[in-house]
């Protein structure tokens, strides 16, 4: 388990790093989106200026001839607002003239009619009334005026999207030839055309683009959330491991397993303190091997090794899973018993003492028989004493007097 400062880390690391892929991916979605979304609108701009311009010198072109007369056909009708709107030939055929306003209408039914566009010509100042700007286009004239070169929008009708532009119409010398009555002066902005075509397709297409990109999008933070998640959780672990490993280290004998000086006296003080609040038992035994250096002298350093790792060894299977087992000095071992009282303590003793005793044989390798013996000094805790101090004195005097009175036996005090 990582401790607590450590799962802060861990959790700012999770939360920062997700929260910034999440920042950077939505970032990159909604500056795409935008930019794409200008970009249509710009090459619609592009499509309408064109459109724009072809109908406005088509226009110019009519106005340079003062409108130009076409046979009238069956259900023609004359401009009303138009000057010699109708003529007669000497041989009978009737022609009416078509200025650029109705050139323009025209233009503009045929191209609706096929579906393609729809051109509209307006003005504040009306001549006729059918072409009463509408919405957009009367705010647009009103920019014009104000200086405003050209004007574009969106709009949603019946549930299609249409992409409206509209450009100003400017007074020359042409148009005056019909529109000096109001009162125009060249360069003026007389009114405007606009233009309107339907964007559904388009915009569909980037409703369907934008879904796959929300998706793909979902699924590239869905899975990176993941593998941070992933990677976290095996750095968690793998620090847990490397943290329990060094804690072990930290508190164990390298030669013989069981725990070293510094952690018995720890586990000791805390089972002192424990047996005072409780008011139990509590014995402690001391263990020293016999004549062990006989042993480094005789077999060598090596053999004394492998002997202090089996006497541990028989030791740790001597006691019960509460008692705690450390490697006190060189060749000596402390043993702390928890609730134990005195006559426990020594036939613990008495019972270590046979089984260390029995004969060691050694590994494969160092096919020797050796005969070891240990002696033990056993302290039972007492009201008079004020720290484990005094009580492995007492188990160090028990061991002194077994030492003392021959050796292989259990002493106390
Ligand atoms: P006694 O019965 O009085 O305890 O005799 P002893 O020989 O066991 O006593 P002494 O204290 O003179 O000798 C202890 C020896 O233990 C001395 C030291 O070289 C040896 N020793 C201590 N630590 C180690 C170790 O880690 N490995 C080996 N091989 N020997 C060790
Ligand atoms: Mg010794
Ligand atoms: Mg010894």
């Amino acid at each position: 388990m990582p401790l607590a400062g450590e799962t802060k880390i861990y959790k700012t690391f999770m939360v920062s790093t997700s929260l910034t892929i999440i920042a950077v991916l939505s970032g990159i979605f909604f500056i795409t989106t935008v930019r794409t979304r200008q970009l249509i609108d710009e090459e619609n701009v592009l499509r309408a200026r064109t459109l724009l311009n072809s109908i406005i010198l088509a226009r110019k072109w009519n106005a340079n001839y003062d409108g130009v007369y076409v046979e009238k056909k069956k259900g023609d009708k004359p401009n009303p607002y138009l000057d010699k709107a109708e003529i007669k030939t000497i041989d009978g055929k009737v022609f009416i003239r078509k200025n650029p306003a109705q050139m323009t209408r025209e233009i503009s039914e045929y191209t609706e009619k096929e579906g393609l566009f729809k051109f509209h010509l307006t003005s504040l100042n009306l001549v006729n009334p059918a072409n009463k700007p509408d919405d957009f286009e009367t705010r647009a004239l009103s920019l014009f005026e104000k200086g405003t070169k050209e004007a574009s929008r969106t709009e949603e009708k019946n549930g299609i999207t249409y992409f409206r532009y509209m450009a100003p119409l400017y007074i020359d010398k042409e148009c005056l030839q019909c529109h000096s009555a109001q009162g125009y002066k060249t360069g003026e902005v007389r009114g405007g055309i606009s233009i309107t075509f339907d964007i559904e397709n388009i915009r569909s297409k980037l409703k369907t683009n934008t879904i796959y990109a929300i998706i793909f999008g979902l699924l590239s933070i869905s899975f990176l959330l993941g593998l941070i998640f992933l990677f976290t959780v095996r750095l968690i672990k793998k620090t847990s491991e490397i943290q329990r490993r060094f804690e072990h280290l930290a508190i164990t004998d390298g030669l013989t397993g069981i725990f070293n000086r510094r952690h018995i006296m720890t586990r000791f003080n805390e089972e002192f303190k424990r047996t005072r609040r409780l008011k139990k038992d509590m014995g402690c035994i001391m263990i020293d091997i016999d004549r062990f250096k006989s042993i480094n002298d005789e077999f060598g350093h090596l053999v004394g090794d492998e002997v202090l790792r089996e006497v541990s060894a028989r030791i740790k299977n001597s006691i019960r899973i509460y008692d705690v087992l450390g490697r006190y000095g060189g060749e000596e071992f402390l043993i702390v018993l928890p609730d134990t009282d005195f006559d426990n303590t020594k036939s613990l003793a008495e019972r270590i003492r046979e089984n260390v005793k029995a004969d060691i044989f050694l590994a494969a390798d160092m096919p020797l028989h050796i005969h070891i013996t240990i002696s033990s000094g056993i302290a039972h805790m007492t009201d008079g004493d004020s720290s484990i101090d005094d009580f492995i004195k007492r188990a160090d005097e028990g061991l002194y007097k077994a030492k003392n009175s021959g050796r292989d036996r259990v002493g106390w005090i």
